[in-house]
Formats: structure tokens, C-alpha cells, sequence
């Protein structure tokens, strides 16, 4: 059995102030009958963990190095992301691929970086517009999370989440129909059945672009679809509360 697991993630959002109120608000009122997850940004993922010790919400990072201590200006590594209170690690987000030129290369590095530190990566994976239309949309998300499972084996998959996030969906309103993710989903679970069956039936595939509360049920209810990886609701505490409670 799979428990549904809502997470949230921030962006470059909040100052202290408003990211120590946001964790208040999501700790005081998460549904124990779901899993929570916040992502802040870095400079405040100690002072949020902190917080959050003793609650039902657990705190991830949104990105980490590929590379362990050194002489990496600017990175994280995991086992810093560990060490201030993360148990959870975004990997792949879109944003990251798009803007920051990662490939599935190094995000397969970067999710066997965070197993060995103990964090569990959140493997984003998801097709543009243009390969939807183009029909790809399979072939992009297998590519996908085939380079992270060679890069963490049956053993560190056990770890993974993995997030199905159409591209086309993130920020801009468009939410994919419960029935395309659904479909997705399904393509990704039989991935990883094709790995291992047992890792098949208890990987969780969250489903993330445009959740808010007005759609969360319906996508939750479809069998393959595990929770949800939230941004923009995320940032509003009756909103990203509501979605568990659709869940739940
Ligand atoms: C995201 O960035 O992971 C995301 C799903 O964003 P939004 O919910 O705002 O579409």
C-alpha cells in the first residue's frame, strides 16, 4: 500500500520570516491520514527542519550537488542537506534541466549522490509541449528515469520518489487531464516493473504541474497517481492543505 505523499515546492520564494510561517501554517493543520513534504530554498531548510522537528512534515532540499565536500563554489552537497534536517531531495526539476543546462546524466548523478547521504531523491521527469504533439511523450520519460535507475540500481531506487511533471503544466495554469497523467503514471510503473516487481508496486509517482485544490481529487483518485509535487499552491497554506485534505 502506498501512502499518498503531498510536497511542496517553494522555488527561490519567502524570506525567513514568511517561509517560517508557511511551515507553521502546514505543520499546524497536515492531515496525518497523508505524508507532507516542504522544499524551501537552502538558506532556510535548517530553520524550517527546525521547526518542523516532532511534526508530521518533512523537510527536502530542491536541488543538491553531484559531487561530494570540495571545492564546489555555490554547491550543496547531500550530506550537508542531511546533516541541517533534509530527508528528501528534489532531483531533475524542469526549471534545473532548462535553465541550469542539467542533463539525465547528471541527474542520475545527483540522485545517487543524495542515496548514499541518506535522502530519498524526488526524480522529476516530464515532456515539453512540442514532444507531446510530436507523440514522445513515452519515449522522453523512459529516457528519463532509466538514466537514474542505472545510476542507483534496484537498491537505491527503493529510495526514489519519482515526480511525472509535463513541462507544459508547470506554472502556467494547464494541468494535465486525470486520465493523461493516469497514463504516464502507468508507462513509468511498468519502468520500474520491468526493474524489479516489488519496487514497481511500492514506488510512489506523484503528479506534479498546475495541482491546486479545484483538481487534486480527481488526479489523486487515478490508480497510478500517488500524490503530488505542488508549486505555486504550495505557497499558500490553505491551498497546499486542501490538496492533502482531497487526498486524505
Ligand atoms: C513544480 O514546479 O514542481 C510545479 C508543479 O509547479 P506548479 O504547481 O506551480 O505548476
Amino acid at each position: 500500500m502506498r501512502r499518498i505523499l503531498i510536497a511542496g515546492n517553494w522555488k527561490m520564494n519567502c524570506l525567513g520570516t514568511d517561509a517560517i510561517a508557511l511551515a507553521d501554517g502546514v505543520s499546524a493543520g497536515a492531515d496525518p491520514g497523508v505524508d507532507w513534504l516542504v522544499c524551501p530554498p537552502d538558506v532556510y531548510l535548517g530553520e524550517v527542519a527546525k521547526r518542523l522537528s516532532g511534526s508530521n512534515v518533512q523537510v527536502g532540499a530542491q536541488n543538491v550537488s553531484e559531487y561530494d565536500f570540495g571545492a564546489y563554489t555555490g554547491e550543496s552537497a547531500a550530506g550537508m542537506l542531511a546533516d541541517v534536517g533534509c530527508s528528501f531531495v528534489i532531483v531533475g526539476h524542469s526549471e534545473r534541466r532548462a535553465l541550469f543546462g542539467e542533463t539525465d546524466k547528471d541527474v542520475g548523478a545527483k540522485a545517487a549522490r543524495a542515496v548514499i547521504h541518506g535522502l530519498a531523491p524526488v526524480v522529476c521527469v516530464g515532456e515539453t509541449l512540442e514532444q507531446r504533439e510530436a507523440g514522445e511523450t513515452e519515449r522522453v520519460v523512459i529516457g528519463q528515469l532509466e538514466a537514474v535507475a542505472g545510476a542507483l540500481g534496484v537498491a537505491g531506487m527503493q529510495q526514489m520518489v519519482v515526480a511525472y511533471e509535463p513541462v507544459w503544466a508547470i506554472g502556467t495554469g494547464l494541468t494535465a487531464t486525470p486520465e493523461q497523467a493516469q497514463e504516464v503514471h502507468a508507462v513509468l510503473r511498468s519502468t520500474l516493473r520491468a526493474h524489479d516487481g516489488a519496487l514497481a508496486e511500492t514506488t510512489r509517482i506523484l503528479y506534479g504541474g498546475s495541482m491546486k485544490p479545484a483538481n487534486a481529487a480527481s488526479l489523486l483518485a487515478m490508480p497510478d497517481v500517488d500524490g503530488g509535487l505542488i508549486g505555486g499552491a504550495s505557497l499558500k497554506v490553505d491551498d497546499f492543505l486542501a490538496i492533502g485534505q482531497a487526498a486524505a
